[in-house]
C-alpha cells in the first residue's frame, strides 16, 4: 500500500486526518521512548493504531457546569424553588470556587443538601500534587467518580497564569513520544469535569497556592486562571461536543461561566477535523 495514503480502517469516525503534503516515514523520524520498552501499536500498513472507540462510556451525574443557565433555572423550578437560586449556585461555583453547600448561607438552610446532591455531583479528588519553580508550577493528579486518574497543570508566568487541562482520560492517538498514549484511551471527559479543573485551580490561587502573588494595587481584580491551553491528557477534539460546551462556559459572562476571554484559550490537536 502507498504509504502517503490514509489508511481508511483507521480513520476516526468524528472527523478526518489532515495531511497537508505526502511525507515518506523516513522523512519525518521520530523519538520513541525505547527506554519505557514502549512499541507504538502499528496496523499491518506499519501506521500508528488509533483508538476512537471508548472503552469505558460511563459519565458523572449531570452536574451544574454540564448545564446552560436556562437548564439550571429549569432544574431549579422542578425543585419548586424560584429561578434566581440558579444564579446564586452558579456565582457560587463559576465565582466563589466552591461546591460546599454548607458555606452558601444565601441558600434556604433545609433545602442545601438536597441541592448539592442536584447540582454538585463529586468531580475531581486530588490525589497528588508537584509543586516546582518555587511554587509558580503546580502539577495536580486528579481521580474521577469512576476512579480514573487525569492531570492538570498550574502555571505562573510573567503577566498570566496558564492551566493546562485534560479532556479525556487516557488517549488514543498513540503519539509515539507521549507517555499518556502508551495507556491508551479509556474515557471521554464529561463537560464537567473538563470546567471543574479550571475552577479548582481557581481556588487554589485564590487561597493563596501559587506561588508568589502579584501585588494588589488599589483595585486590582483578583488572581485567577486567565489563559487555557488543552493539552493534557486526551486529544480534545475527539471528544468535540463536551470540549465545545466547556469552552462555552469558559467564555460565558458570569454567573452563566467563567467569562473568560476567548483569546486566552487555544484547543489544540494532532489534526482532527470535526
Ligand atoms: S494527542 Fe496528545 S495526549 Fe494524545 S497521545 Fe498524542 S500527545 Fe499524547
Amino acid at each position: 500500500m502507498d504509504p502517503n495514503k490514509l489508511n481508511h480502517a483507521n480513520q476516526p469516525t468524528q472527523g478526518k486526518l489532515i495531511r497537508t503534503k505526502p511525507r515518506s516515514a523516513d522523512s519525518r523520524p521520530q523519538a520513541r521512548p525505547r527506554t519505557e520498552g514502549w512499541t507504538q501499536l502499528t496496523g499491518p500498513d506499519g501506521r500508528p493504531t488509533l483508538q476512537f472507540a471508548s472503552p469505558r462510556v460511563t459519565q458523572p451525574p449531570k452536574h451544574l457546569a454540564d448545564m446552560t443557565l436556562a437548564e439550571r433555572e429549569a432544574a431549579i423550578v422542578e425543585l419548586g424553588l424560584p429561578k434566581f437560586r440558579a444564579k446564586q449556585l452558579s456565582t457560587h461555583y463559576f465565582a466563589h470556587y466552591t461546591a460546599d453547600v454548607s458555606k452558601m448561607t444565601d441558600l434556604p438552610k433545609d433545602r442545601r443538601a438536597e441541592l448539592g446532591e442536584t447540582f454538585f455531583s463529586p468531580l475531581l479528588t486530588e490525589v497528588n500534587r508537584l509543586v516546582t519553580d518555587d511554587g509558580a508550577t503546580i502539577k495536580f493528579l486528579w481521580r474521577l467518580f469512576d476512579g480514573a486518574l487525569v492531570e492538570s497543570v498550574l502555571m505562573r508566568y510573567p503577566g498570566r497564569i496558564t492551566l493546562c487541562v485534560s479532556s479525556q482520560c487516557g488517549c488514543g492517538m498513540n503519539c509515539p513520544f507521549c507517555a499518556t498514549g502508551q495507556a491508551g484511551l479509556t474515557r471521554n471527559m464529561s463537560t464537567a469535569e473538563i470546567l471543574d479543573q479550571v475552577v479548582q485551580a481557581n481556588r487554589v490561587i485564590a487561597e493563596g497556592g501559587l506561588g508568589r502573588a502579584r501585588e494588589a494595587g488599589d483595585g486590582a481584580e483578583p488572581e485567577r486562571v486567565n489563559n487555557i491551553v488543552f493539552m493534557g491528557m486526551g486529544e480534545p477534539l475527539a471528544n468535540y461536543t463536551r470540549v465545545m460546551n466547556a469552552v462555552h462556559r469558559m467564555v460565558a459572562p458570569a454567573p452563566e461561566g467563567l467569562g473568560m476571554s476567548a483569546r486566552g484559550i487555544t484547543v489544540s490537536t494532532v489534526g482532527l477535523a470535526p
